[in-house]
């Protein structure tokens, strides 16, 4: 009936989608347990605005997908792992059990392997979706239940080298500035990134600070006139609102922006006072540079050195300007490096530390930043605290009351080397979907299935859960209250809007029943409890608590103390690094790992789309967002359609040597000819089975955006 659409109140929360944060307002209609939300729309967040897009606008409807998990599952044992299900028939592979019978097997598989094969052949992977709290639990479950670091989450396969370049060069992972800064930027460049699709809103706020609009009343904004550079091996919409557009290959990034900065020391741009008083080793990186001016690397990036002197100019001269990037930095085998040559740039022109400049890069889920933040990495414990330093473990055994083990553990592509090795043998995998995030998916789906105990907690049953032995069903973001972080590193509170379906449960409810089990003495009330450990643990939340969240709605990181002011632009007058100076470090172009050649002429690059987010699990099942988009499809130069002979919207095969996929061609000028794109979140065509696993050596990410390719037509 019509009355059940009428909502009958409204929540404020956030959107469960990417790390732009935006605030909502959900409007929800029902009683009890047929509560549905009827719609949404954009609180007046500090990152928003009351902007949403079309995800946050439309895409909520999952959480009450018919294919939601609302029982605990035990795998029935005569299912091989592995065996395709369908979702809404979980019960053709598993059996309802108990919430008692599911967390003791899942316990019970953890502590035999533990026992008869010690603690470093288990493994966990927490999730970016999840709350602070939950990803802080998640991670303290590990290394105090497991015995083990073996615990990482996806950042491993977006922005692992951003953070480790950053960390190395001004001893900070987070953003230096805040999106919305791009309204005080008289240069912004965006560079290996898609905000239009992927942080739309966003994007929103760069198209305004080009044409004007931003940022009403606040001083120095709304002036617009800004000059955006897209540099990309994609024309992605923002090209169209971009004064210069630099569309490179894509595997000479490196060379690209060392050619910026040999222009800008060339022709002497570069700020001397800022160097000097600021930074150290500026003279090894400069000597590396003068080796690729823009006449050198022409033919390698395939951009005119006048073009790339132009810009150079600009961004240094400023006055005052930005760089945001995504994945098209990250996500390569020389991912670090690109990061140290953006941060090159920004220390050698001194364009860091004010308004409207500095470096920002777009983190992908909606808590990436903050499940990196409360320690979901193997190397680092929470706040970036390096598990290797025996003061920092120390400081954490006291804490946590428990010992910790001495060595790093592994990143998630080793971790699933390890699984397909037979030396991890038992993992808990909490809202995370590596059968089809992974690269060389082939080889990730042996790995989980020759694990001898896999936990999966999750609100669908994913690709992964099909390898489960046991399956919790778990919370989405409008069933749980709790704190996630922002790409501006924004701390803001979520609320619970609709009630847990079925027998679903809180995430950190799950995580903690878990940990009792394991023998650890945890009970936390509820996500405050948590909060408040965590903020003893974290000494750039240490002027944060629970109760100033919930009386605030939003802090932003760091708060050192109670009364610390909040300060939105770091690095105003010196670097969290040892000497407080930002550091140079000297880098070198370097191949991709696999380069086209006669049997794989193309190139593949993956990435997301508008409508989707990563592998789908949600939007695929959120009705609008969906239908918008609900075919697998890939985008191919029109010259390259044409001398397949296939038209656009006819099929070819995308074939690598590590698997073949079969989908639709659309022709797209906005991709350079001999280069393939498409989005790695369609299940029936899973873009991971071309990707290749090749690591960048320092932040461990795969080559995501770089593979040899061979297509054909399809009749
Ligand atoms: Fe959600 Fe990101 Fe869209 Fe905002 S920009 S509505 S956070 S997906």
């Amino acid at each position: 009936p019509a009355s059940s659409y009428r909502p009958t109140r409204q929540v404020d929360s956030l959107c469960p989608y990417c790390g732009v944060g935006c605030q909502v307002r959900y409007h929800v209609a029902g009683e009890g347990a047929a509560q549905r939300i009827v719609f949404a729309e954009g609180g007046d967040g500090p990152a928003n605005a009351g902007r949403l897009c079309v995800k946050g606008r439309y895409g909520f409807t999952y959480s009450r997908n018919r294919e939601r998990l609302t029982t605990p599952l035990i795998r029935r044992p005569e299912v091989p792992k592995g065996t395709v299900v369908d979702p809404a028939a979980p019960l053709t592979a598993f059996r309802e059990a108990s919430w008692d019978e599911a967390l003791d097997a899942a316990a019970a598989g953890l502590l035999r392997i533990r026992h008869a094969h010690g603690p470093h052949a288990l493994a966990g992977f927490g999730s970016a979706k999840g709350s602070n709290e939950e990803a802080y639990l998640f991670q303290k479950l590990v290394r105090t239940g497991f015995g083990t670091h073996n615990v990482d989450h996806c950042t491993r396969l977006c922005h692992a080298s951003s953070v480790a370049a950053l960390l190395e060069g001004i001893g900070s992972g987070a953003v230096s500035n805040p999106v919305r800064d791009v309204d005080f930027a008289d240069v912004i460049i965006v560079i290996g990134a898609n905000p239009a699709a992927n942080h739309p809103v966003a994007a929103s706020f760069i198209k305004n600070a080009v044409k004007g609009g931003n940022h009403e009343g606040q001083s120095g904004g709304n002036r617009g006139g800004a000059k955006l550079v897209l540099m990309d091996p994609r024309a992605t919409p923002l090209a169209r609102h971009a004064w210069r557009v630099l569309q490179f290959r894509a595997d000479a990034d490196v060379a690209l922006l060392l050619s910026m900065a040999c222009t800008i020391i060339e022709e002497g741009l570069t700020d001397a006072d800022f160097i000097a008083a600021r930074t150290e080793g500026f003279e090894a990186f400069r000597d590396a540079a003068l080796n690729y001016p823009p006449e050198r690397t022409a033919a390698l990036t395939g951009i005119a050195a006048a073009t790339v002197r132009e810009v150079a100019r600009a961004y240094a001269r400023g006055p005052n300007s930005m760089i945001l990037w995504g994945m098209g930095v990250s996500q390569h085998t020389h991912g670090t490096d690109n990061v140290r040559a953006l941060i090159a740039l920004a220390l050698m022109t001194g364009q860091i530390g004010r308004r409207g400049t500095g470096l920002h890069p777009l983190r992908g889920q909606n808590n990436v930043q903050g499940a990196s933040d409360a320690g979901l990495i193997p190397m680092m414990l929470p706040d970036y605290q390096k598990v290797a330093d025996p003061a920092v473990r120390a400081r954490f055994e006291a804490l946590w009351q428990a010992p910790l083990a001495q060595t790093p553990g592994l990143t998630v592509v080793e971790i699933i080397d390890a699984a397909c090795a037979g030396q991890i043998r038992g993992m808990y995998i909490e809202g995370e979907n590596p059968a089809m995030s992974d690269p060389d998916l082939a080889h990730a789906r042996e790995g989980l299935a020759k694990l001898e105990h896999l936990v999966v907690q999750d609100i669908f049953l994913t690709e992964t859960a099909m390898f489960a032995d046991v399956v919790l069903p778990a919370s989405s973001l409008f069933e749980k209250g709790g704190s996630f972080t922002n790409t501006d590193r924004l701390v803001q509170l979520a609320r619970p809007v609709l009630p847990l379906p079925g027998e679903a449960r809180p995430d950190w409810w799950i995580i903690q029943e878990i940990a009792r089990r394991m023998g650890l003495g945890w009970d936390y009330p509820g996500p405050g409890a948590v909060f408040d450990e965590l903020v003893q643990a974290m000494p750039s939340h240490g002027g944060m608590s629970w109760a100033k969240l919930e009386a605030e709605g939003a802090i932003v990181a760091p708060k050192l103390a109670a009364d610390a002011p909040s300060e939105p632009v770091l690095f105003q007058a010196c670097f969290p690094t040892a000497n407080g100076r930002g550091r140079f470090v000297a880098v070198a172009p370097l191949p991709a790992a696999e380069l086209p050649d006669e049997d794989y002429p193309m190139v593949l690059i993956t990435g997301r789309v508008l409508e989707h987010w990563h592998t789908g699990s949600m939007t695929r099942r959120a009705e609008v967002l969906d239908a918008l988009d609900p075919d697998p499809w890939c985008a191919v130069h029109p010259a390259d359609l044409a001398r397949l002979g296939v038209a656009t919207g006819g099929r070819v095969a995308l074939q690598t040597r590590r698997g073949r996929i079969e989908l639709e061609a659309r022709a797209d000028e906005g991709v350079r000819a001999g280069t393939v794109f498409m989005a790695f979140c369609y299940r029936e065509a899973a873009a991971n089975l071309l990707t290749q696993p090749a690591l960048d050596p320092f932040g461990k990410i795969p080559e995501f955006k770089y593979c040899a390719l061979r297509v054909e037509a399809v009749s």
